[in-house]
């Protein structure tokens, strides 16, 4: 059997493209608790009305028009007449971008079973390292195998794991790779400086999340015998800390300085603009695990030619809630800590670059 990713598309959740937003340009958001309320404009039919943040994690319909949108929308609204096209353009261009270094894996687990999962290529210097989660765990290093990301069929098995390091209790892991897999499964690495240490994540940029579900692996696509796997790309927001109560009944259970949270619900996802030989519509996340967040590290001057480039990795999508439509990520810098404490040599220049990890 040979595995073919074909193609990736996206799918986003906010209606608005948060990353040509300037900051808020309706007052009533500096300073506030979230707990008290704030005055909010309808990125639809611009209308104020107030909101209670940390009522819901979700979004929130406009009481005018009746329209549901994200949070980060409704403080940021976006009122250029172009949002749309300029949201559907930038969504294609980051998809496209982040796809390059999102690698998918077949893996045997100790049962004999065999899993997918999906994971980000870092490089540091010589070394290409895989970032994905730990709960993927292979019967051998050689049971891995890294799936071709082109249309093209590639006759052979890409075994090319040469290390894997896990940390249990974190959900992380990092494989170490044979630097030439990753011409052969095109790849491309991200460089160190496409690393975000973003804590929970700017609510108030676009966020996106790449990776490959199990549930679009295509079974005799195109030719008998062939399956094909294609990576989604879902743009979201990730949600403050502040609001986290709405989705866990046990506050204990998230932690600001670990977790990422972002809502991950078919019913705001409102465009699919390529049409593809999978199911429509949001899958179940299963397969995602391991696949980058990415955010920008800044928000786009009016004057700045936007580029996808500016998109970087800062968490690791880990888990989906059982009765919630949320996914939980773990922050990137523990996964840095990973590679600091395994690759000793990399830790002075990972510190200076991050801070945090030194007290992570
Ligand atoms: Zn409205």
């Amino acid at each position: 059997m040979t595995i073919i990713p074909a193609r990736r598309y996206g799918l986003d959740q906010s209606k608005i493209e948060n990353d040509r937003c300037q900051m808020p340009s309706f007052p009533g958001t500096a300073m506030q608790t979230g707990d008290s309320p704030e005055t909010v404009k309808c990125p639809w039919c611009e209308n104020p009305f107030d909101v209670i943040p940390n009522s819901s994690a979700s979004g929130f319909k406009c009481p005018h028009c009746a329209i549901e949108s994200s949070l980060g929308s409704l403080r940021n609204p976006n009122l250029n007449p172009n949002a749309l096209a300029l949201a559907e353009f930038t969504s294609l261009a980051a998809t496209e971008n982040v796809y390059r270094s999102t690698a998918a894996y077949v893996f045997i687990d100790k049962t004999g079973v065999e899993n997918v999962a999906s994971g980000t290529v870092v490089e540091f210097g010589d070394l290409r390292l895989l970032a994905t989660v730990a709960h993927s765990v292979p019967k051998n290093l050689d049971s891995i195998e890294l799936v071709k990301r082109s249309k093209l069929i590639h006759p052979s098995r890409i075994n090319c794991v040469t290390r894997r390091v896990a940390h249990t209790s974190l959900d992380l892991a990092l494989f170490e790779l044979d630097p030439n897999s990753l011409a052969q499964a095109n790849l491309e690495a991200v460089g160190v400086d496409r690393i975000l240490d973003a804590g929970v994540g700017n609510t108030s940029r676009k966020s996106r999340l790449c990776g490959y579900p199990s549930a679009h692996i295509v079974e005799n696509h195109l030719v008998r015998g062939v399956r094909a796997m294609f990576a989604l790309c879902y743009g979201c927001e990730t949600i403050e800390a502040s609001r986290w109560k709405n989705v866990v009944k046990n506050p204990d259970s998230l932690k600001s300085d670990l977790h990422v949270v972002v809502e991950y619900n078919p019913d705001v996802v409102d465009s699919t603009s390529v049409t593809l030989p999978v199911p429509s519509g949001l899958p179940r996340p299963y397969g995602m695990s391991g696949g980058g967040l990415w955010q920008r590290d800044s928000l786009a001057k009016d004057d700045e030619i936007w580029s996808a480039d500016a998109y970087c990795l800062f968490a690791i999508q880990a888990a989906i809630f059982v009765d919630k439509p949320f996914l939980k990520a773990t922050q990137i810098i523990h996964w840095l800590k990973l590679v600091a404490d395994n690759y000793p040599k990399l830790r002075g220049d990972l510190e200076s670059r991050f801070p945090r990890l030194a007290s992570v």
